[in-house]
């Protein structure tokens, strides 16, 4: 149940937007797995988003954003406090000087063959492929396919056939609890491979990208060549998170977990892709606990088979219990 504390903070309509109280968090990630959240609140505007941190703030209430959901695991507990998603966040607007944003500079020879734009966090990743398509931008093709927002696919440094987010980053602007904004040029942060080191207590609000001026008809057919390499590979059996775990150095999580012998093995409703051994899917009903035990598992087997230690990429949040 939603605290009254939580309660409060939108009873002083301070708050444009949609306000959904006692939600469960199953209907928010593509696993469709999670426990309750006292409110899942969608902001208009940059206003609205900042009034709701700040009287979070003084009430010690977390704040957790999310995205699409189709890189979470949330546990069947539930979190805490007020859950932000930034869906009405979603402009993408050309930008006229790219020069001097956030104090980087670039050749004559860039500025005549790139064009800048301006993205906000909650463009679905897919519409800001569609809209280079359309107009005639390459850089981010290799992207396509990989579902949730923007401002997801910066936090996790989202990739695909060796094209990272990054790639096109110029500079972001976060927003911190006390609502303050600031635009930082990339090199100010360190991506690495699916993450970006931000800490919790910054929401990414939008970037600025830089692509390449192309002819639309080559992006689009460069777009579909790579639609159809990763449709090739994804389970179509169940509901999922992408892939479990990060790749280790030098190999795929994929190869290891099926060289353990883990594909198909179950725990509950969950189960290892026989597609893709690095993608778990939910069958039906499967509870957090039964895919975080699915995972325990598929690690503990491939570090006694091969050494590694896999890492997740999935991001698992919420209270144990
Ligand atoms: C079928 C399928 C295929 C996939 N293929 C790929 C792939 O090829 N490559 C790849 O990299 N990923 C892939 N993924 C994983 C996932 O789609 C990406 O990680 C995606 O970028 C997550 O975006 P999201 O909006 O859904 O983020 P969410 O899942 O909602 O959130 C992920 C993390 O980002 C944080 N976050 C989200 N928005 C913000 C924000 N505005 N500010 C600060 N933090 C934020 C959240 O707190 C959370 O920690 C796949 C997933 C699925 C289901």
């Amino acid at each position: 149940m939603s605290s009254k504390k939580v309660k409060e903070i939108f009873d002083k309509k301070i708050f444009r937007g949609e306000i959904k109280f006692d939600q469960s968090m199953s209907a928010y990630t593509s696993l469709k797995i999670g426990g309750p959240v006292e409110a899942m609140v969608f902001p208009d505007d940059v206003v609205s988003l900042k009034n709701v941190l700040i009287e979070a703030k003084k009430e010690s209430i977390p704040i957790f954003v999310l995205g699409a959901g189709t890189n979470l695991l949330v546990r069947d507990s539930g979190i805490d406090g007020i859950a932000v998603c930034l869906k009405a966040f979603k402009r993408i607007e050309v930008i006229q000087n790219i020069n001097g944003i956030a104090g980087r500079f670039f050749s004559k020879e860039v500025l005549g063959t790139s064009a800048g734009f301006f993205v906000e966090a909650g463009v679905p990743l897919g519409s800001l492929i569609n809209f280079a398509k359309k107009n005639g931008y390459s850089g981010i093709e290799a992207l396509a396919g990989i579902p949730g927002t923007f401002g997801g696919a910066v936090y996790m440094n989202a990739g695909s056939f060796g094209v990272e987010i990054k790639d096109v980053i110029i500079s972001i602007a976060l927003m911190n609890m006390d609502g303050r904004i600031e635009i930082l040029e990339k090199d100010r942060f360190k991506f690495s491979y699916r993450s970006l080191n931000i800490s919790g207590d910054n929401i990414i609000i939008s970037a600025n990208i830089i692509l390449k001026k192309d002819i639309p008809e080559n992006v689009s057919a460069r777009i579909t060549e790579f639609l159809k390499r990763k449709k090739s590979s994804q389970p179509i059996d169940g509901y999922s998170a992408g892939c479990v775990f990060k790749n280790p150095e030098g190999d795929f999580a994929g190869r290891l977990i099926e060289a353990s012998g883990c594909k198909g093995m179950r725990a509950g409703d969950a189960e290892v892709s026989s597609a893709h051994a690095n993608y778990f899917v939910n069958k039906g009903k499967a509870t957090g606990r039964d895919f975080i035990e699915l995972m325990e598992t598929v690690k503990r087997r491939v570090n006694e088979q091969s050494g590694v230690t896999l890492e997740p990429e999935i991001k698992i949040i919420g209270k144990d219990g």
